[in-house]
């Protein structure tokens, strides 16, 4: 292992990775979509540009060919990104309309979405502009029942993409794939290769700053920095890069070029300090760990308690538990995660809190922890403690 890990280069930059800056080897580390895995957690910290990446799980190919369907139980079950005025708006939807409104696309245009899954993003965004020329690509071909409801097969490519794609597209869509593979910069060139001249990347990747959860989810090999991000836009060919931190509340919302010439440089004093915030979230993962594990030990004390939240802050804390005995259930508002059971245990609705559950672990990203348990009353109906990350 130590071998390997020693000849571990950049997957942006090239640069030697040295050791890793966060490094947890018990016995399962969290994924994106919040299931425990029984692997050891690596992330190594770019000191040259920042980024932050992961080896890649064994068996990748087949891990996504059969093993990362989401979306696929049915039409209903994308994420709830927010609720505005008691309307759901889903992420689909949202990416659809933050895309259009970056896009500006001419009525015709023609857009591909990119390792698009079910393609939900663009068939909403086809929905609201039916004049658009819209097709899609995945390196599965399971998706296909999915893509026929809304795009001709001669617009859909599964694997790879035809040779007569390439310089056809005045925009190409990429939602949360980059954090996937493990070749960024291939990646991002095979999409410029479909661009025309002057066309358009709209992509979305985690941002790790504004979700720092996303810097140990095992199954994602790239955690991007502003810094990297616009590293490997520039290697790969692009020009006029933006990257919009506000758009998307836990994204990145990049847009680029095709473009012949060079992106602008990025001031080494500006990459100093993405490399030590990055450092950062290392440093807070660690402590992390042991604060969970004092905090069963001191304060909890075998007594029976609940996690608030299943997602994946939810089940890092249930992971590393050194005793899930007292752990009664997981509390969620989610009504889709209600069906499920994590770690053995049901995930129940939080009014379902029982008067002797006297501590709650809140399994929520910390940014904002605090203010949305404060907001359910169920979980103060009596006095308990609170453990938050
Ligand atoms: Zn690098």
């Amino acid at each position: 292992m130590n071998e390997v890990a020693a000849a571990t280069a950049c997957l942006v930059c090239g640069e030697a990775s040295g050791a890793p800056a966060y490094r947890y080897d018990g016995a399962v580390s969290v994924s994106s979509t919040a299931r425990a895995i029984a692997v050891p957690t690596i992330v190594y910290v770019c000191e040259i540009c920042g980024h932050g990446q992961t080896p890649a799980l064994a068996d990748i190919s087949g891990y996504y060919d059969t093993a990362y369907n989401v979306h696929l139980e049915s039409d209903d079950s994308d994420d709830l990104y927010d609720e505005r005025d008691g309307v759901p708006l889903y992420r689909a939807q949202h990416q659809a309309n933050v895309a259009l409104e970056k896009l500006a696309l001419a009525p015709g245009a023609s857009v591909l979405d990119y390792g698009c899954g079910k393609g939900m993003s663009l068939r909403a965004l086809l929905a609201a502009r039916p004049d658009l020329d819209g097709a899609v690509f995945d390196v599965s071909d399971a998706y296909r029942t999915a893509w026929d409801a809304f795009v001709a097969r001669r617009n859909q490519a599964a694997y790879t993409t035809p040779d007569s794609w390439a310089g056809r597209f005045d925009a190409v869509l990429s939602f949360f794939a980059l954090e996937h593979v493990s070749d960024p910069r291939r990646f991002l060139t095979g999409i410029r290769k479909l661009l025309r001249p002057g066309g358009e990347l709209h992509l979305t990747v985690p941002n790790v700053r504004r979700n720092v959860g996303d810097f140990i989810v095992v199954d994602h090999v790239n955690h991007f920095m502003p810094s990297s991000l616009r590293r490997a836009l520039a290697e790969a060919g692009y020009i006029d890069v933006r990257i919009d931190e506000e758009a998307h509340d836990a994204a990145f919302v990049v847009n680029a070029r095709r473009g012949f010439g060079r992106a602008g440089k990025i001031a080494p004093a500006e990459i100093a300090g993405y490399v030590a915030e990055a450092h950062q979230f290392a440093a807070f993962w660690q402590r992390a760990s042991d604060a969970v594990a004092s905090f069963e030990r001191e304060r909890a004390c075998g007594r029976k308690s609940a996690i608030y939240g299943s997602g994946f802050y939810g089940v890092f804390i249930a992971s590393r538990l050194a005793n899930r005995d007292p752990l009664a259930y997981f509390l969620d508002r989610n009504p889709h995660q209600q069906a499920k059971r994590i770690f053995d245990r049901p995930v129940l609705a939080p009014d379902a809190i029982e008067d002797d559950v006297e501590v709650v672990y809140v399994g929520l990203n910390p940014a904002r922890a605090r203010e949305i348990a404060a907001g359910v009353a169920p979980l103060h109906r009596r006095d308990r403690e609170f453990f938050y990350l």
